[in-house]
């Protein structure tokens, strides 16, 4: 994983409205600065909710705060008639670098499929926005032991549309649903099985040298007690991290495990 700069995203989900959210982006950025936190060596990334991302540029752009941030969602279209919706126009507008798309809790809480998600990715390249593409089996999947094809299925579906210059800035992120939220965190072994794999099909839909370019992040239940472990796996490039980067402390202490 040398050659890649290992990537820590914090998602949000539906917590902390703006004032919460800027309150957190302040004392994450205090933190790490205290910390002499480079972020050469780990890149940082916060994912808040839609109707926080306006402050958040202002903190982030007016303090020059060294992080970046990005979206939890985006629609497949530009603008129109799509009620309810935000366009990838409007996020690269506020300054996102990253959308988080195909997270389990859409795929399964909104029906979003593999062709939905191919056509946010393809939408957030449109806009400039790189793509944060999640992929994860559930548990009768992996009981089954079925879960290594299944990933990679997700992950051709969901990448359908991508050029190969695209695929190399494309972020994939593991989240086996089983261990999202719920305490139970993969083993390292887990991780690193599923995420060489991963990388294994970009190289097969790509080339090696796009698929040794592209960062692919383990997420579910990451905490700083467990983060160095996960990261050990030399095909796991970082963390996509849910409940525990909303404590501020503890989401850099997980930026910087090293
Ligand atoms: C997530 O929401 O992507 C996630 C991994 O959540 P948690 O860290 O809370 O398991």
């Amino acid at each position: 994983a040398q050659a890649r700069t290992p990537l820590m995203a914090g998602n949000w989900k539906m917590n902390l409205d703006h004032r919460q959210g800027t309150h957190l982006v302040q004392k994450l950025d205090w933190t790490l600065r205290d910390a002499k936190h480079d972020m050469a060596s780990v890149e940082v990334v916060v994912v808040p909710p839609f109707t926080d991302l306006r402050s958040v540029q202002t903190l982030v752009e007016g303090d020059r705060l060294a992080l970046r941030y990005g979206a939890q969602d985006l629609s497949p279209h530009d603008e129109g008639a799509y009620t309810g919706d935000i366009s990838g126009a409007f996020l690269a507008k506020l300054g996102c670098t990253y959308v988080v798309v195909g997270h389990s809790e859409r795929r399964d809480g909104h029906g979003e499929s593999d062709e939905l998600v191919a056509s946010k990715a393809v939408a957030a390249y449109r806009h400039g926005l790189v793509p944060i593409v999640c992929v994860g089996e559930g548990l009768e999947v992996r009981q089954a032991g079925e879960h290594v094809a299944h990933v990679l299925a997700q992950v051709e579906g969901s990448l359908a549309g991508i050029t190969p210059e695209q695929a190399q800035t494309v972020v994939v992120a593991y989240e086996p649903v089983w261990a999202i939220g719920t305490g139970e965190v993969a083993t390292p072994e887990d991780a690193q099985e599923v995420c060489a794999a991963i990388r294994g099909k970009l190289a097969e839909l790509y080339s090696v040298e796009t698929a040794d370019k592209v960062r692919v992040l383990y997420g579910g239940s990451v905490k700083s007690g467990n983060v160095a472990s996960i990261m050990a796996g030399a095909d796991v490039d970082g963390a996509l991290v849910g409940g525990a980067s909303l404590q501020p402390e503890e989401f850099a202490a997980i930026c910087r495990y090293q």
